[in-house]
């Protein structure tokens, strides 16, 4: 049987952006040139991190949408073509109600990127929060909370090619040592 091959994350961008990544992927170069776009790994390593940097965006941009039930970074996300996180509607009965949940998962790759990655997929979860489908109104909202959101999407999508190829991890720092998290699972 042979190995499926990899998503293609760039299938819905025109050849004059996609072929210079594909040149420098052939050329070993393309980890070079991202680390010297985006130097600095963030520093939102927790969930608790997570919710706080959520929760600034969220009462800068979006302070009349749901308040997010969960956030937090989703180790079991590891499937790269859902690294663009996922939206959960989860419907609950309470007190014969029922109510609409919504988590914001991101996947725990982006533990270990640059901020502005995290940015770009903790402003498309939030958008979500509002409009559901990947429609106009949606990405006026993304843009709305970071204006360089589709390049910012397109710059990640890069990296998440860099990975399919089988690339290394750019931005995980084996100098900073990290605490055992505490097993919190309720
Ligand atoms: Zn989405």
């Amino acid at each position: 049987m042979r190995p499926k091959p990899p998503p293609d994350y760039l299938a819905n961008y025109p050849s004059s952006l996609t072929e210079p990544v594909w040149r420098l992927i052939k050329e070993k170069r393309l980890g070079e040139v991202l680390l010297r776009k985006y130097p600095l790994a963030h520093e939102v390593r927790s969930d608790k991190a997570l919710y706080d940097y959520v929760q600034a965006f969220k009462n800068q941009h979006m302070r009349n949408a749901p308040q997010p039930s969960k956030v937090g970074f989703d180790a079991k996300l590891r499937d790269l073509r859902q690294a663009l996180g996922t939206h959960t509607s989860i419907v609950r009965v309470q007190g014969g109600k029922l109510k609409n949940k919504r988590e914001i998962h991101v996947a725990a790759l982006f533990r270990e990127m640059p901020e502005e990655f995290l940015r770009m997929i903790v402003v498309h979860e939030l958008a979500h929060l509002k409009e559901r489908e990947h429609d106009k109104a949606f990405y006026q909202l993304c843009c709305h909370m970071a204006a360089d959101y589709h390049q910012l999407e397109f710059d990640l999508r890069v990296y998440l090619t860099h990975l399919a190829a089988g690339g290394e991890a750019l931005w995980s720092s084996p100098a900073v040592d990290l605490p055992p998290s505490p097993k919190t699972d309720d």
